[in-house]
């Protein structure tokens, strides 16, 4: 391949769907001097984070926090649940719900998938029939990923929650939300989840490092009888604490951070920042189909009714490499794309549509992306950068 690459200058265009662009006001949020966080006057930061997590959340119930990536409020939310051998119900959606899935089992757990071609999603009539053949309530909890990070495809929770209530099922609703909230709707309260896990480096627009769990009364009560061996993530431990949570040190300046986010988020008004994402989204997704033309790329979704808002993944035509396409936007023209996860690895590149964007960045990067396209000698229809630039023009309109 002949493309010459160049010394990054100007803004990288970040593209990935997580972690996603921190915008300059957290930046500077978050460059904090050390404090105790005991000192009241961080304690009034720290309560007020909660607080505004809890509406991003829309939940009233218990949230706890973690040092660490969204795999560690997996883990925690898995440990404070459950016993050894619990039986836990997942919907397949891609590579994240495998992930979680392969966790519990490390953990001792078992799991049973209700299986789903990636591109087409869950069947709700097959999840149904799985709840309503349990009628011993062997099944503990569903473990759902609200928006699948690999394949750009939304789990409706709404539905989820109906097919519990349907079928009388006790089980408990565990939803993935790291890459859904703060970009699209999410109720935890409206929609009945037990659990719902955060991490701050995707729509909260943080540094990675920060991840949480809202908890729900009927969570806290299964709380009280799981035996897996837990000890810094033990909600009981945490409870004892001022801040109920932190067994350790607290990361004071993501707390800083967080109080930013949540003023920003708050400030377009959450329900403004989840059209800003639908709008983007839809910018992308006209500009892929446009290409996929000539036999070019194509969305991965074939679900037009659980296309996800925050990320799109783009199906390579057979033969096309989207390691190839990602190297060379990256190298030549410093645009970061995600990559394939798991068996989608070199099949598929993701384009991040969440947190801190705005029209201008999603038309230059997918701009970027067609002269990789290119530059690639990938088969494509051009001029896919004119159907978004319509779009966003006509949806600009008052
Ligand atoms: C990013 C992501 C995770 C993993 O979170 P880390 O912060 O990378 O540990 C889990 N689930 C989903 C849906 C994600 O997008």
């Amino acid at each position: 391949m002949d493309v010459k690459p160049r010394l990054p200058r100007g803004r990288q265009f970040f593209a990935n769907p997580g972690p996603t662009n921190i915008p300059d006001s957290i930046l500077q949020a978050v460059a904090h001097v050390t404090v105790d966080f005991n000192d009241p006057a961080f304690i009034s930061v720290y309560d007020g984070c909660v607080a505004g997590l809890k509406r991003v959340l829309k939940t009233e119930q218990e949230v706890f926090l973690y040092t660490g990536s969204g795999h560690a409020a997996w883990e925690a939310a898995l440990v404070n649940l459950f016993s050894p051998g619990d039986m836990l119900l997942v919907p397949e959606t891609g590579y994240f719900s495998e992930s979680w899935a392969k966790m519990a089992q490390d953990l001792g757990l078992r799991f049973r998938t209700i299986e789903a071609d990636w591109r087409r999603g869950v069947d709700f009539g097959a999840l149904r029939a799985a709840l309503a053949a349990d009628s011993g309530h062997e099944i503990k909890a569903i473990c759902a990923v609200h928006n699948e990070t690999a394949t750009g495809m939304v789990l409706p929770l709404a539905e989820l929650r109906a097919a519990l209530d349907a079928t009388g099922h006790p089980a408990l609703l565990l939803a993935d939300t790291i890459s859904s909230l703060g970009s699209m709707d999410f109720r935890m309260d409206g929609w009945g989840v037990d659990i719902a896990v955060g991490g701050s480096q995707k729509g909260l627009m943080l540094p990675t490092g920060m991840s949480f769990t809202g908890v729900s009364a009927k969570a806290m009560e299964a709380h009280k009888t799981s035996t897996l061996p837990k000890s810094y993530f033990n909600w009981t431990n945490m409870l004892t604490r001022r801040h109920r949570s932190f067994v350790g040190t607290v990361p004071t300046s993501l707390f800083y951070g967080l109080r930013e986010s949540i003023r920003l988020l708050e400030e377009e008004g959450l329900d403004e920042v989840f059209a800003r994402h639908a709008r983007l989204g839809e910018a992308v997704r006209r500009c892929v189909r446009h290409w996929s033309g000539n036999n070019g790329p194509t969305l991965f979704c074939l679900t037009p009714d659980r296309f996800s808002d925050s990320v799109t993944a783009v199906l390579m035509p057979e033969g096309h490499d989207a390691d190839a396409v990602r190297r060379i936007a990256l190298g030549t023209f410093n645009v970061s794309l995600g990559g394939g996860l798991g068996r989608l690895g070199g099949k598929v590149f993701r384009i991040g549509h969440l947190g801190d964007l705005n029209e201008p960045m999603i038309l230059g990067t997918l701009a970027s992306v067609e002269m990789a396209l290119r530059l690639a000698g990938v088969p494509h229809a051009p001029g896919g950068v004119n159907a978004a630039i319509e779009y966003l023009a006509e949806a600009a309109r008052a």
